[in-house]
């Protein structure tokens, strides 16, 4: 049986990137596929020593380094967790819309930004490998939220 035929997308793009699939790398990204999108640094390591207790504390996080390396992944801090958390970056982006008042985080697919990105690259002289867009303000149930009545 050839294991390779059930490796995900990502996993194929480490290979062919030229990184060897060691089972520390496989397991931190099978748990942060199957997250949802969103999880901690402290998350990511219980859950891949929940599902093998030989990969160590130290290889988790030079797993998370290098899959944001890669821009497989992005640190964030939403909330007003001290910890990371990273979230997936499918196609190379990742949109937040953040509440400031209940920190709720909305999330959204569609944004315009290749244009801008291409103005970017030609006048940065830089290549740009994905981003990470975060809009702030309030949503609609805390902005309908009566105010405090004032002094
Ligand atoms: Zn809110
Ligand atoms: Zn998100
Ligand atoms: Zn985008």
């Amino acid at each position: 049986m050839d294991r390779h035929l059930s490796l995900s997308p990502r996993a194929q793009r480490l290979r062919e990137a030229g990184y060897k699939l060691t089972s520390a790398r496989l397991t931190v990204l099978h748990v942060i596929e199957t997250s949802g999108g969103h999880v901690t640094s402290s998350e990511v390591l219980e859950r891949v020593t929940a599902l093998d207790d030989s990969i160590g504390r130290a290889s988790v996080f030079r797993a998370l380094d290098l899959f944001t390396r890669l821009s497989i992944l992005r640190p964030t801090y939403i909330g007003t967790s001290a910890t990371p958390t990273y979230v997936l970056m499918p196609d190379g982006h990742h949109h937040h819309m953040i509440c400031i008042s209940c920190n709720r985080v909305i999330e959204f697919e569609d944004c315009e930004l290749d244009e801008l990105a291409a103005e970017l690259e030609t006048r940065l002289k830089v290549h740009i490998t994905g981003h990470l867009l975060e809009f702030y303000g309030l949503c609609d149930d805390c902005y309908n939220q009566p105010r405090p009545s004032k002094l």
